[in-house]
């Protein structure tokens, strides 16, 4: 396993092992506290601070990270989705482990109620 910390959150998680998806070095879980219908975090094993230090990462691996936040955010359905990434406390980061916030609307319209953009979807 890459570089962990162990007064790290997001490393804890990992280590604990919830998670919506996993492959080889990434996970997603759901944000614990959902600002869209979904709401998924990608977060990397690799503990590094923030989007800062991507340059860590082996080029293989960071292109790897980009396609799980894509597979992952496709096979919760979403087509249509923001991925945001803080950097920095003065722009909302508040857990130093680098993640994707993968921010998106009901995934199956046919199924969403008139508050769609307000309920949070059971994935
Ligand atoms: P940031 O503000 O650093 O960009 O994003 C951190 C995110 O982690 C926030 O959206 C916050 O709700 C989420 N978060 C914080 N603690 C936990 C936790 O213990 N479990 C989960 N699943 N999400 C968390
Ligand atoms: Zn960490």
């Amino acid at each position: 396993m890459p570089s962990q910390r162990e007064d790290c959150l997001f490393c804890s998680i990992i280590r604990e092992g919830t998670y919506v998806r996993k492959e080889k070095g990434f996970v997603a879980i759901k944000d614990i506290n959902p600002q869209a219908a979904v709401h998924l975090l990608v977060i990397p094993e690799r503990h590094v601070d923030s989007f800062r230090e991507i340059g860590e990462f082996p080029a293989r691996e960071t292109k790897r990270m980009l396609q799980f936040v894509a597979e992952t955010a496709r096979e919760v359905g979403l087509t249509d989705y923001k991925v945001q990434v803080n950097v920095g406390p003065s722009a909302g980061q508040t857990v130093f482990h680098l993640h994707w916030h993968i921010l998106g609307a009901v995934p199956h319209p046919a199924e969403a109620s008139t508050h769609a953009e307000t309920a949070v979807v059971e994935l």
